[in-house]
């Protein structure tokens, strides 16, 4: 009772403006047609009615907006939640002189570019990602450009710096003369031993990670002889997990090779990345554990097209990437058949930023449905971020994330790399 008459208190003190405050604008959405992540099948001629930055009523038909209210008229269009990327870089993309950039451009510099990338992919339909992987903080920085409104650019969800192991993908020092390699440790997201794998975890909840990106096995990118070796032992990846688990971290882990993989499924990890030499074992192991798969077919694509480019990539790289590089679309057709919960994932920055939804051509092609290449891209991405109550569908309560696309994406899913209307929490940044 006392603390009732204390908030009545309270509540006569508030300024007369802040009681009364207008409600948020609202915007009505005519969408032709709704594919709203959840359900298996679209629905025609409905109404989004969104308030501020979220959904308040999903309804059928077209509801004609009354006095104050906007309209945004996709009757031509097929209207989706915004699409989710799971694995990205928007801090770099490759190119023939990528690897030397970190000599020549300073952090700035690459952060301004960066905003090009993030600005790219917003526009592109991706209205969040992931990034599993920066230097220097770019990408946590971005996160907050994004959010603030400094910039262009998706809702981001940072790991910050990749945590490795010496030598392993993800050693920044890798390849380099002995005299520029020193010996970097957790604050440079390489460890050894149990106590560095709690402090780097440590050390990227301090920076402002969402989420741990490891990198156990080797890979294809990295200036290292091997592209699928285990890089992590089982007690690493144990004091990684539980480090993070404290924190309120999930962990994401980069793996070609099965045994690699295999350990950090059973050491409790989120999701593995790529994935390309998973064997039945390992798809046994994410089933039982309920591991998300991210599978990244285009970096593979892309890669092995590049490992013929004489000069793109360097000689100890383009073996390695004609090798894994093909195989990851039929690992991900193996995935799918066998049950493995998938999420949508491109590692852009691979490939060109802003190119993310041709990952949904090769998911296709490969046999799965096109419903359920969206349904990975959106829901089940949210699922995978631990973001369910505010991201992934179209639903009541949702953050007001929609694209558009100028056509039916169920019966050409090509449709999907070319997005006319793009909303970012009740903003629009692209109208037809
Ligand atoms: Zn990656």
């Amino acid at each position: 009772m006392r603390l009732f008459s204390f908030l009545a208190c309270a509540l006569a003190l508030l300024p007369a403006a802040l009681r009364a405050a207008d409600p948020p604008p609202r915007t009505l959405v005519h969408a032709g047609t709704l594919i709203d992540g959840a359900a298996e099948q679209p629905r025609k001629e409905v109404t989004v009615v969104i308030e501020g930055d979220r959904v308040v009523e999903v309804v059928a038909g077209y509801r004609a907006p009354a006095a104050g209210e906007k309209l945004i008229d996709l009757k031509s269009a097929t209207v989706l939640p915004g699409l989710m990327d799971m694995h990205t870089h928007l801090s770099s993309e490759l190119s023939a002189t990528s690897y030397s950039e970190r000599f020549f451009m300073s952090v700035p510099d690459q952060t301004i570019r960066a905003q090009e990338y993030a600005r790219r992919t917003l526009l592109a339909g991706f209205t969040t990602v992931r990034e599993l992987g920066d230097t220097d903080g770019i990408s946590v920085a971005l996160r907050k450009g994004a959010a603030e409104g400094w910039m262009v650019g998706p809702r981001i969800f940072a790991a910050g710096k990749s945590i490795a192991t010496t030598g392993g993908h993800a050693d920044p020092t890798n390849g380099l003369a002995p005299r520029f390699r020193g010996d970097p440790g957790p604050l440079d997201g390489v460890i050894n031993g149990v106590d560095d794998a709690r402090k780097a975890v440590r050390q990227r909840y301090k920076e402002g990670s969402d989420v741990i990106k490891l990198t156990v096995t080797g890979g294809v990118l990295s200036l290292a002889a091997n592209g699928q070796n285990p890089q992590f032992t089982d007690d690493e990846l144990k004091a990684v997990v539980e480090t993070a688990r404290d924190y309120g971290l999930k962990v994401a882990v980069h793996a070609h090779g099965a045994e690699g993989m295999k350990r950090a499924i059973r050491a409790g990890v989120d999701s593995v990345e790529h994935g390309t030499y998973m064997d039945d074992e390992a798809m046994r192991l994410m089933k039982e554990r309920g591991t998300w798969y991210v599978p990244t077919i285009i970096a593979g694509k892309w890669v092995a097209e590049k490992s013929n480019d004489p000069g793109y990539l360097p000689a100890i790289v383009r073996p390695k990437a004609a090798a894994v590089g093909p195989k990851i679309q039929d690992t991900f057709s193996r995935a799918y058949k066998f049950g493995v919960k998938i999420a949508f994932g491109t590692d852009s920055g691979v490939s060109p930023h802003g190119q993310n939804a041709r990952e949904f051509q090769y998911m296709v092609e490969a046999g799965m449905p096109p419903m359920a290449a969206i349904q990975a891209a959106t829901r089940n991405a949210a699922q995978l971020l631990g973001q369910e109550k505010d991201l992934g569908t179209v639903e009541k309560g949702k953050f007001a994330d929609l694209v558009a696309v100028p056509g039916d994406p169920l019966a050409d899913i090509t449709v999907l790399q070319r997005v006319s209307f793009v909303m970012k929490a009740g903003k629009v940044f692209k109208q037809p």
